[in-house]
């Protein structure tokens, strides 16, 4: 049995919340536990994928929640279509294994398998399939109402109605999974808490006395504790029906930390006229591409936790400009360049730079030219432009007081696997390993990560 939760921070998990989480520390006390270093990069979409096939971001073509698309500057939403490998449970249902993947990232529209399969967050709602086999989405809606993938619109100052909608969401999923675990009796179970995720993003800065924009003693300060508890005695109720032959892992797919700002990406490419507008724009917005003057632009970027910065190649781009011949000097240009990045008043920012073709095993899909990550992640990249400044302090999605961070959690126990205590160097890839080690499924050719069960 496998329980991700979205976000689900080492700090607070193995430290602060811990006493709130008597289940769970009764998991790491018998069992194997540590940080568990999240993909390249930590965002949620690819990181689960990354989890449970084994495979880096750049082998799943997958760099984020959207992805280009080839003859458009354009980026769409990815779905479960976009998955081109197999995943954990299709390994284990080959070798004859039940499995129920519940609400994991990109199973939606779900696919099928030897066993059950609950699509995970944006499921799109309307007429769209969310279960395999579909019956099972009449069965569960009869029993546990309708189907809440995820909570709506939870970048917004509306608090209350944020935590309502968390928890009845995180009571529905886990009341879903000890029904499929009791009643279907599968293999292999994981289940995906996404409500976690979203807590942190909505109640960070209230709970986090380190976040720059913090008030003590705000009304909002014990959630934290309360919120963890919840999941905490969901779980329990969980394990109450897990037998002492069952493996139980808690896993998450990236950390938090309190978010300190965005460097404007495309605002620092227009300074350096690498990037140009038709005309200045009005007022702060997002960067529209019909804005965009190509003729004069040879670099523009994507915003979110990373920022991913595209070159305007001829032959690849709509009007492309930058000769494919030239594109290694533009490369080591810009990244020389953000070596050098300060803020507005001349202090320095650290920056990592990745090159996807040098960085992972396989490029897949449609990679940025360059992947950033800003001060270790405390500072987004922001793609507005007409912010007229290098550094904001707020999101432009929305109210935001969180950033993922590197390490997530690892914590296994029971089933006869070694009880270690607490390690270090764990992997998001080792998961897909571990799991079929514990089934004795043979390893795969070509997949990343450490059996932990031996
Ligand atoms: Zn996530």
């Amino acid at each position: 049995m496998v329980i991700g939760l979205d976000c689900a921070a080492p700090e607070l998990v193995f430290d602060r919340y811990r006493d709130s989480m008597p289940n769970v520390a009764q998991l790491m006390e018998a069992g194997t536990w540590g940080p568990m270093r999240s993909s390249e990069p930590p965002i949620t979409v690819p990181a689960w994928t990354c989890m449970v096939s084994g495979r880096d971001a750049g082998e799943l073509g997958l760099y984020g929640f959207r992805n280009r698309v080839p003859g458009q500057t354009a980026l769409r939403l990815v779905d479960a279509r976009d998955v081109a490998v197999k995943r954990v449970w299709d390994w284990l249902g080959e070798h004859g294994h039940r499995v129920a993947p519940l609400f994991v990232p990109l199973t939606s529209p779900p696919t099928a398998v030897h066993g059950q399969m609950v699509s995970g967050f944006m499921y799109p709602g309307g007429d769209a399939r969310w279960c395999f086999p579909r019956a099972l989405e009449h069965e569960l809606e009869q029993r546990f109402g309708p189907y809440r993938a995820d909570v709506d619109d939870f970048r917004s100052d509306d608090l209350d109605r944020i935590y309502r909608d968390i928890v009845s969401m995180t009571n529905q999923h886990f009341e879903i999974a000890r029904f499929i675990w009791n009643e279907r009796q599968p293999d292999f179970m994981m289940m995906v808490e996404i409500g976690l995720d979203r807590f942190h993003h909505a109640f960070w800065r209230h709970i986090d006395p380190g976040h720059p924009a913090h008030e003590p003693g705000n009304p909002y300060l014990e959630l934290g504790h309360k919120y963890y508890a919840k999941l905490d005695s969901r779980i329990g109720e969980l394990l109450a029906s897990v037998d002492d032959d069952t493996v139980v892992a808690l896993v998450s797919d990236h950390g938090a930390r309190a978010m300190h700002g965005g460097l404007c990406i495309n605002e620092w490419l227009l300074a350096r006229g690498q990037l140009a507008l038709k005309a200045e724009p009005a007022g702060p917005g997002p960067l529209r591409h019909d804005d965009v003057d190509w003729s004069r632009t040879k670099a523009w970027a994507e915003g979110g936790y990373y920022g991913r910065i595209f070159f305007n190649v001829a032959g690849r781009e709509p009007d492309g400009i930058v000769p494919p011949s030239e594109m290694a000097a533009l490369r080591d240009h810009i990244v020389a360049e953000l070596e050098t990045l300060t803020d507005d008043d001349g202090a320095p920012i650290p920056t990592e730079v990745r090159i996807p073709e040098e960085y992972y095993r396989q490029v897949r899909g449609f990679p940025p030219d360059l992947m950033v990550y800003f001060d270790d992640l405390r500072l987004r990249a922001i793609g507005s432009v007409g912010v007229r400044r290098r550094l904001v302090r707020e999101n432009d999605g929305g109210p935001d007081g969180c950033n993922h961070a590197w390490n997530g959690i690892f914590i296994m126990r029971g089933g006869g696997v070694p009880a270690r205590g607490r390690v270090e160097g764990a992997e998001i890839y080792d998961v897909t390993p571990t799991v079929l080690g514990v089934f004795g499924v043979p390893r795969p050719p070509n997949i990343l990560g450490r059996d932990w069960s031996v």
